[in-house]
């Protein structure tokens, strides 16, 4: 039988389509070529710009009876923006929106849609630049962020051995507000609408990222949108990690929905997406410093030579990739 993408998956074809990247020549002045959270290239009086593009689309990344418009057209900047935090210090400047849409969606749900975006673009000072509309079968958003970096922009493969790995956040939320979401129940207790509220509502963490990167100095970050798994293997291409598996946070909410099953709750945390924490490195002597400037941070590891290793209690877990699969 031919093969397919699934076959090759995700990333296999992205690295796939790396290879088909055209030469980049020197007036384009490229900075940082695929493979990161943002493309950055330097313009003529040496501001660096980042460049970022995601797609959200029904019934893969929403459903409407679950959500609604405003959230939706919330969640389709914040996770741009989380991208261009990722960066450092860098602010989101211009949003391209591009949408697919269904024939009969109603213009009731495409003005409550757009003021979301208007809304979330206001937050974060950003400029709605332009797009592109066209008929499709489900809804589809696409919008492409523009941001400039003040410093150089932190890249998600530069750690040294030896580096501390941060988060900031809790993990496992938004796929257990995913499980939530699908069992379809009708009354919720809070910690469920917490979680639910996880999945549906991401938040950016752009302040953060550029008050961390102005003051210290980060050697390496990315935003955790495929599960803490996959960011600590880009944050560790090459190299290896030793993750201390009781030092990842995890909120009051998760606990109580997996009643303190922790082997689950170490699931959910690994390879639940959709979180947009930050998950990036320090030199140890900055630990302190990092630690006094925000609370909000956690430190679950150090970067070392080999593999990634995860430990309890000092003694090594081993986990095999169960994120989720796009094809
Ligand atoms: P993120 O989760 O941070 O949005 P992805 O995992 O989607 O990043 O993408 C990883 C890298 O691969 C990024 O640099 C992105 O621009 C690039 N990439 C993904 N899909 C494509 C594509 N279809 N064409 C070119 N580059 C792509
Ligand atoms: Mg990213």
């Amino acid at each position: 039988m031919a093969k397919t993408i699934s076959n090759l998956g995700e990333f296999g074809l992205i690295d796939f389509i790396k290879k088909h990247n055209t030469k980049a020549l020197k007036y384009h002045n490229v900075y940082l070529d695929i493979g990161d959270d943002c493309f950055c290239f330097n313009s003529y009086n040496n501001s660096k710009y980042v460049v970022t593009t995601d797609i959200l689309i029904e019934n893969v990344h929403f459903k409407k009876e679950w959500s609604t418009p405003e959230q939706i057209g919330k969640k389709s900047i914040e996770v741009n923006v989380s991208d261009i935090a990722s960066m450092g210090n860098a602010k989101p400047l211009y949003a391209f929106v591009s949408l697919g849409i269904p024939k009969d969606t109603s213009i009731n749900f495409i003005k409550k849609l757009f003021s979301s975006i208007k809304n979330t673009c206001i937050k974060y000072g950003i400029h709605l630049s332009g797009g592109d509309t066209v008929g499709a079968k489900d809804i589809t958003i696409s919008i492409t962020l523009i941001g400039i970096c003040y410093d150089k922009p932190i890249s998600r493969d530069t750690a040294k051995y030896g580096d501390l790995i941060f988060v900031t956040g809790t993990f496992g939320d938004s796929l257990a507000g995913f499980e939530i979401l699908s069992a379809g129940k009708k009354i919720l207790k809070s910690f469920e609408k917490n979680l639910i509220k996880k999945h549906l509502e991401p938040q950016a963490k752009l302040e953060i990222a550029n008050l961390i990167s102005k003051n210290i100095k980060i050697t390496s970050m990315t935003d955790c949108s495929d599960g803490l798994f996959k960011s600590i293997e880009l944050l560790t291409k090459n190299k290896g990690a030793n993750i201390d598996l009781k030092s990842i946070p995890l909120s009051r909410s998760l606990i109580k929905y997996k009643n303190n099953n922790i082997n689950n709750l170490y699931h959910y945390a690994l390879f639940g997406g959709e979180e947009f924490e930050l998950v990036f490195t320090i030199n140890k002597k900055d630990k302190d410093r990092l630690e006094k400037l925000v609370s909000c941070v956690k430190c679950i590891g150090t970067i070392t030579k080999n593999k990634v290793i995860f430990l309890e209690n000092g003694k090594e877990k081993k986990f095999q990739y169960k994120g989720y699969k796009h094809f």
